[in-house]
């Protein structure tokens, strides 16, 4: 088993060597967003240098590179996730706009009045109210499935859930709180046995794990680039060919198009069909560099290096007096949300913060789980391929601190 060399990998994210407060930066906020390694950055900087032009419109040399770029970003997502052609890979902003771009165009083209679909009780916003935004165009209906006391999507009422009207189930890979990690290949099975296909929000998994598409069968798969080291703006829909094609274009504007006129437009193919508007070619080419440097790490060996270090976490966290974490699902990933008896969890955020160690703390976009949980919000902890064992220790003992100060 090949070890993760975190003295070597921190020498190329320049950002961990800040100080904050004078104290040493512990950067325990990953699953928000990841912190970016000198390739992904000189990589922007080197683009706009000198490959700067606009994509796909120009017959001109840099016109040309740029575009190169650019779907070579396309052709290195699609062996990232292993999806079977390029075409299948669409750049949104996004797994926000991606989620949105489904549920307006799948929404319009197979989801109609009385039609239900299935979510969990565990997703983020963005899984939520893009379904809610339709439900007030289509009223349809949202069935949520319930959560087991592990924090587990129950699967088996997920499975009496869908019926002949259910158009679509859109559930998360891994959640942003929890951090459960849902068995998507037996959710996607169970759903296609029903002819409904599957929308996986993969904001989550794709940081964490090695993602294959066509072994999970995923109908959808949204995910964000800034959480797997790269950069911000980018995201990716992949959709199977068959539905992209089967569904309208989200927005209108330049590239999607096929031949305008004031009475018609006819609409360009895949995956242009979907990308209107000036891509963030310089952000495409950007995320080459951060798959591949994840790639060279090995999504792997960054899952496992995560659960070891939040298993270790946890542990320790067991000992302070009236903690209370919440996800215990057995092969949880790299996340832990807690609460302290006595104390705010803004409050233990700002402390911690004042010693360094960077978390978030609030609903966590999934304001309808912190009503399940009975709590107004939570502190969470989430790791990324950079941090380290000592980090966590420093974290705990802050993390004390904090608590001795706010129970005093
Ligand atoms: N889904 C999940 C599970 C997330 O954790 C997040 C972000 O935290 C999102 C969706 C939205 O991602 P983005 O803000 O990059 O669109």
């Amino acid at each position: 088993m090949q070890q993760i060399d975190t003295d070597s990998i921190r020498k190329d994210f320049p950002i961990l060597d800040s100080k904050i407060y004078g104290k040493e930066l512990i950067y325990f906020d990953n699953a928000a967003t990841t912190q970016k390694p000198l390739s992904v950055i000189d990589t922007i900087s080197e683009s706009y240098k000198k490959i700067n032009a606009n994509v796909h419109r120009g017959v001109h040399r840099l016109s040309q590179l740029s575009t190169e770029g650019h779907e070579a970003g396309r052709e290195r997502v699609r062996k990232f996730i292993n999806a079977d052609k390029s075409r299948e890979i669409i750049f949104t902003r996004g797994t926000t706009e991606s989620i949105n771009l489904v549920a307006s165009s799948f929404g319009e083209a197979f989801i109609n009045e009385g039609d239900n679909i299935v979510i969990t009780a565990m997703e983020h916003h963005a899984n939520i109210v893009p379904w809610q935004l339709l439900s007030m165009r289509k009223k349809i209906e949202i069935r949520v499935v319930p959560l087991t006391p592990l924090g587990e999507m129950n699967m088996e009422a997920f499975r009496t859930m869908m019926d002949e009207k259910t158009k679509l189930v859109s559930v998360a890979h891994v959640s942003n709180v929890l951090g459960t990690v849902n068995p998507v290949k037996e959710i996607i099975a169970e759903a296609h046995s029903r002819n409904i296909p599957v929308l996986i929000d993969g904001a989550q998994g794709v940081p964490h794990q090695k993602i294959d598409v066509q072994d999970m069968d995923a109908d959808f798969y949204a995910f964000s680039a800034h959480k797997i080291y790269g950069p911000t703006g980018i995201g990716v829909l992949y959709g199977k060919e068959k539905l992209l094609d089967a569904i309208p274009p989200y927005q209108g504007g330049g590239e999607m198009i096929g031949h305008v006129t004031f009475q018609k437009t006819t609409f360009n193919e895949l995956p242009f069909k979907f990308e209107a508007g000036t891509p963030d070619y310089i952000g495409v080419i950007a995320t080459i560099a951060a798959l591949d440097y994840a790639d060279a790490v090995g999504m792997d060996n960054i899952r496992r290096h995560e659960e070891e270090l939040m298993k270790y976490t946890t542990e320790k966290m067991k000992a302070i007096q009236g903690m209370k974490i919440f996800g215990e699902a057995p092969g949880k990933g790299g996340v832990i949300s807690f609460v302290v008896e006595g104390t705010h969890p803004y409050d233990v955020g700002m402390l911690l913060d004042k010693q360094g160690v960077a978390v978030r703390t609030g609903h966590l976009c999934a304001q309808p789980l912190m009503d399940i949980l009975g709590v107004p919000g939570v502190v969470r902890i989430s790791f990324g391929m950079y941090n380290t064992i000592q980090e966590c220790d420093a974290c705990i003992s802050a993390l004390k601190k904090s608590v001795d100060m706010l129970r005093r």
